[in-house]
């Protein structure tokens, strides 16, 4: 019978996240897929558990996939998990995850800590609709082109910065999104020295050219403003239908142009039309 490949997340720093379900799994399936086995073992270690490793990486994706595949096939139970937090986020797993289902393997997830849903929480920026935009490349060129592409999405923003590139980012955002866009720098969650600062891009850079950045870092960026309608008055609206009229549209038609470009229904600016047309007669 085949397997079942289980996506474990473990945890961002505290080890006391690691789920009891978590440690089932690990204790219950054939063999662990570790981002980096040396990582796992001390994880394991710590809770005394036993298993077979072996190394699932960027760098040998393509062949060990098709390994840990072969064996779930033959009937083995096959953990994958990742250095810190959830694989498959910014983390090997989802080509795994993929191959599964191609395969017809069943896949279960082991919900765990994850550093950008656990940023966002504490960043007392909009939740209700994000984006995450993983690490931005090193390359000049496509780091520009990644934040313009998101420079006026209106959710919250969620990236992952490395501690020595955190100031240029902060250059590049700043320079992208405006000096007053809000930011939440949340790092070293789950650790002894868990922080977050909420302030703005501007004041963000001059903290980090003043301080060294240390530890891990999640930034939270608020989303554009939307651009806000011109307001317009009933008056000013009927104004413009009146015009169309002149122009040789009936006034249905005219009522109905002006109302889809403004905030009044066709009904309220065809009663208006008609109104002046009466007074005009009497
Ligand atoms: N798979 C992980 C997850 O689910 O969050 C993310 C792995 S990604 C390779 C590593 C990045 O996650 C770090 O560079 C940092 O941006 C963020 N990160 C991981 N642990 C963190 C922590 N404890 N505090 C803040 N950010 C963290």
């Amino acid at each position: 019978m085949t397997g079942t490949l289980y996506v474990v997340g473990t945890p961002i720093g505290n080890l006391s996240d690691l789920s009891p379900r978590a440690i089932e799994t690990l204790e219950s399936v054939d063999f662990v897929a570790a981002e980096d086995t040396r990582v796992t073992l001390r994880l394991l270690n710590h809770f005394e558990i036993k298993k077979p490793l072996i190394s699932y990486h960027e760098h040998n994706i393509r062949d060990r996939g098709e390994q840990i595949i072969h064996r779930v096939l033959d009937g083995e139970n096959a953990a994958i998990v990742s250095d810190a937090g959830m694989p498959c986020i910014s983390d090997p797993g989802e080509d795994l995850v993929r191959l599964a289902a191609k395969a017809g393997i069943r896949t279960v997830v082991i919900p765990g800590p994850n550093a950008a849903i656990s940023a966002l929480c504490l960043s007392g920026l909009s939740t209700s609709r994000f984006a995450f935009e993983g690490f931005l490349s090193t390359n000049k060129r496509s780091r520009k082109l990644h934040l313009d592409s998101v420079r006026d999405d209106t959710h919250t923003l969620i990236f992952y910065e490395a501690p020595h590139k955190l100031l240029n980012t902060l250059l590049d955002m700043r320079d992208t999104f405006g000096a007053n866009r809000q930011i939440a720098l949340a790092r070293e969650l789950t650790k002894i020295h868990e922080e977050v600062i909420r302030t703005t891009l501007g004041r963000a850079v001059e903290y980090y050219t003043q301080n060294a950045p240390r530890g891990e870092y999640v930034l939270i960026i608020e989303g554009a403003t939307p651009p806000r309608e011109p307001e317009i008055t009933l008056e000013e609206a009927v104004e413009a239908a009146r015009q169309l009229m002149e122009e040789g549209l009936k006034a249905t038609e005219a009522a109905r142009q002006i109302s889809a470009k403004t905030p009044f229904r066709k009904s309220q600016l065809y009663s208006a039309l008609m109104e002046e047309k009466a007074n005009e007669t009497t």
